[in-house]
């Protein structure tokens, strides 16, 4: 697994800062590089504003482009881009108001402020970078996102975001704002997982989720937002997915993409296995019938974090690499297997003994 965090020797700071490693002086030069200046193994020293930082790393890793986020005293940074990476995400909150039964980050009271840190991460990014953002709901501090937002499109309006959000808080009147932010530069991710409000309302661990979900989906399409729907696969709805796929053919037009995905075996996901996980290896009718459903009638629909050799041969278009390169693993019988390069693998804490059931390298 591919570490989010790199040991550092503690700066004198009292506040968070951002830093960007670089290799060399370039002419995009900013406050917040730090320019490497020995390298010795595992050691690297750079000189930030005439201080001496040091970093410690595998001696073949690439940290040029790397931006860090160094907290007073600490003596790890957390590497929020890795400017070789397309899978990175910044964690702006870890407070939710649903407790979904599939939670990966299950959440916490407090609260860390790091927005304005996040944005200079953001504009210090690689050209064009797609830049993740999940919490937690990143939507109960909508007051600071989308400042954070508007700040990062003035100045880097090459860089995107795809926000992850449980859809509960956008208001009518927050669709000027929206469209204010472009559609072609946001895409929300949004979580749906049953036409059945009872359902939904019992998966995400909260009365009347589904209908403010419905509201909050309203005000997405009159902003003309780019819209990712999202529906993991569980034991609670694999019945009613074609049912779903039936709705969002003649309900939700306006979305980019239908992605059906399987559990993350991690937090509540880990918690919940045995009484959420659904074997589509051994049971793939529903998926199949539903991506049937939205192929007929001419709309997008992805498998996210399927393993290809757990998908039928005629569905594996349909089914691309999703998993970040830092949590992905492969099992010992894919070493063989002609599909390795175009498949995703697995998370990195899926556990093959309560698995899919039906797999082997093809
Ligand atoms: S054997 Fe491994 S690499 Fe091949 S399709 Fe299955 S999971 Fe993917």
């Amino acid at each position: 697994m591919i570490s989010l965090r790199l040991r550092v020797d503690p700066l004198p700071i009292d506040q968070p800062i951002v830093i960007r490693l670089r290799e060399s002086y370039t002419a995009d030069q900013t406050q917040h590089d730090a320019i490497l200046v020995d390298h010795d193994g595992e050691r690297r020293e750079y000189d930030f504003q005439g201080f001496s930082f040091v970093v410690r790393a595998s001696p073949d890793e690439d940290l040029d482009g790397d931006v860090l986020l160094v907290v007073p005293g600490q003596a790890s940074a957390h590497r929020l881009i890795r400017a070789t990476s397309t899978h990175n995400t910044l964690l702006v909150t870890e407070q939710c108001d649903q407790l979904c039964v599939m939670c990966s980050q299950p959440p916490k009271k407090y609260h860390a402020d790091l927005f304005e840190q996040f944005a200079v991460a953001a504009s210090l990014a690689p050209e064009d970078a797609m830049i993740g953002i999940s919490g937690g709901e990143p939507l109960l501090h909508k007051d600071r996102l989308f400042p954070m937002l508007e700040a990062v499109a003035a100045e880097r309006p090459d860089i995107g975001f795809h926000i992850l959000t449980n859809g509960q808080h956008f208001e009518p009147s927050d669709a000027v704002r929206l469209v204010g932010l472009g559609s072609d530069r946001i895409l929300w991710g949004v979580p749906l997982y049953s036409t059945n409000s009872r359902t939904h309302d019992l998966i995400v661990g909260k009365v009347g989720a589904f209908n403010r979900l419905e509201r909050g989906l309203t005000t997405l399409m009159r902003a003309g937002a780019s819209v990712e729907l999202r529906t993991v696969v569980l034991q609670q709805n694999w019945r009613d997915l074609h049912t779903l796929a039936d709705y969002i053919t003649t309900r939700l037009g306006f979305i980019s993409v239908w992605a059906i995905m399987q559990l993350e075996r991690i937090g509540y996901g880990r918690m919940n296995w045995s009484s959420s996980f659904k074997d589509t290896s051994m049971e793939f009718e529903q998926i199949a019938r539903s991506v049937d459903i939205m192929a007929a009638r001419g709309m997008p629909v992805s498998l996210y974090n399927f393993p290809l050799c757990s998908v039928p041969a005629t569905y594996r278009g349909y089914a691309p690499s999703t998993i970040s390169d830092w949590k992905r693993k492969y099992l010992d019988f894919c070493a063989d297997c002609s599909l390795h390069a175009a498949c995703g693998g697995f998370f990195e804490w899926y556990s093959h003994d309560e698995g899919f059931a039906a797999l082997g390298a093809l």
